[in-house]
């Protein structure tokens, strides 16, 4: 019998799974929209993890949850640990590329910069709040072009003369746009200049002040828009490199830090098990907290959110 790691990076628009074997080598992989409901994002990821899956010759024994649900999920599955997307995405991609030395990773609505020095994270930046360089934002504007965001990549290769487009933000972008696509500027040159404004945009904002050093790995699902690609690669002047799988590098890496964890058994039956989150109010002092509550089949099995043990007291964990 093969021991495995499970590995889950659960985030607000995808949730990826993969499990390895102890040389971390990924035996199956698997990736969904979290659609705002992690935890029936998570019961269908497994649906897919266990289809093929040989139990009679693998199994699961460490289990590693990351990205914004890690608590939630980890705490449903039993996870062995939980922890950031930030160690996770390195521990994962450093797995593949040893002499990594910068990691851009754009996703759906979020942004991150690793910077990485002999295999350790030496700094980091995250952007959650300025949409204008994130997975959605391209998404909406290919809408708006009439163009699949799939061919985006691939038709911004085809400009010779890319459009310059405000990129501070999506209000200023968006209504550039517009007026580029009135005055007759051609689809492939806004597109083009679209993939530019989103690596500027990302290092005006993530990148600003950080010092990017080759290897550089493009991660994040922006990372298959080989025009966002080659704007990074031009603006830098050093190549830069979308490795494939980029997309689970946060799973891969929760797995392999799994592996350090206690062994245990898991079992593919929690995609049956009911669970139910609910947020309550702690009325004990000013602060009001509120405590999330996991109940698994009615039974109460984890709450957080209490800034004090007073909280946790009348919960009867
Ligand atoms: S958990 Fe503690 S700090 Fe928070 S409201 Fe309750 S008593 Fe106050």
């Amino acid at each position: 019998m093969i021991k495995c790691s499970l590995g889950i990076d659960i985030g607000s628009i995808s949730t990826k799974g993969v499990i390895i074997d102890m040389d971390n080598n990924i035996i199956k992989s698997a990736y969904i929209e979290t659609k705002g409901n992690p935890i029936g994002a998570v019961k269908e990821l497994l649906s897919i993890l266990k289809e093929g899956f040989n139990t009679e010759e693998y199994r699961i024994v460490h289990i590693g949850t990351t990205g914004s649900a890690r608590k939630l999920i980890g705490t449903i599955l039993g996870a062995g640990i939980v922890k950031n997307e930030i160690t996770a995405h390195a521990v994962g991609t450093i797995s593949k590329y040893p002499d990594v030395r910068t990691i851009l990773e754009i996703g759906g609505q979020d942004s991150k910069i690793i910077l990485i020095e002999n295999k350790i994270v030496t700094d980091y930046a995250m952007n959650t709040l300025c949409a204008a360089g994130t997975g959605a934002f391209l998404s909406s504007q290919a809408k708006r072009l009439g163009v699949d965001v799939k061919d985006f990549g691939k038709i911004a290769l085809s400009s010779t003369h890319p459009t310059k487009i405000a990129a501070r933000c999506t209000v200023f972008a968006e209504s550039d746009l517009v007026h580029k696509a009135g005055a007759g500027y051609k689809k492939e040159d806004i597109i083009a200049g679209l993939c530019y404004s989103v690596a500027n945009n990302y290092l005006n904002n993530v990148g600003k002040g950080k010092k990017i050093i080759p290897p550089i790995i493009f991660q994040g699902g922006v990372s298959k828009n080989v025009g966002v690609q080659k704007a990074f690669s031009d603006i830098l002047g050093e190549e830069v490199i979308a490795i494939e799988n980029g997309h689970l590098m946060g799973a891969l890496g929760i797995a392999i830090l799994a592996k350090d964890s206690m062994e245990q058994d898991f079992n593919f039956n929690v995609i049956n098990i009911n669970f139910e989150t609910r947020g309550i109010e702690c009325e004990q002092c000013p602060n009001h907290c509120e405590i999330i509550c996991i109940k698994k089949d009615s039974r109460l099995i984890d709450a957080w959110g209490n800034r004090c043990e007073k909280g946790l007291s009348k919960l009867n964990i």
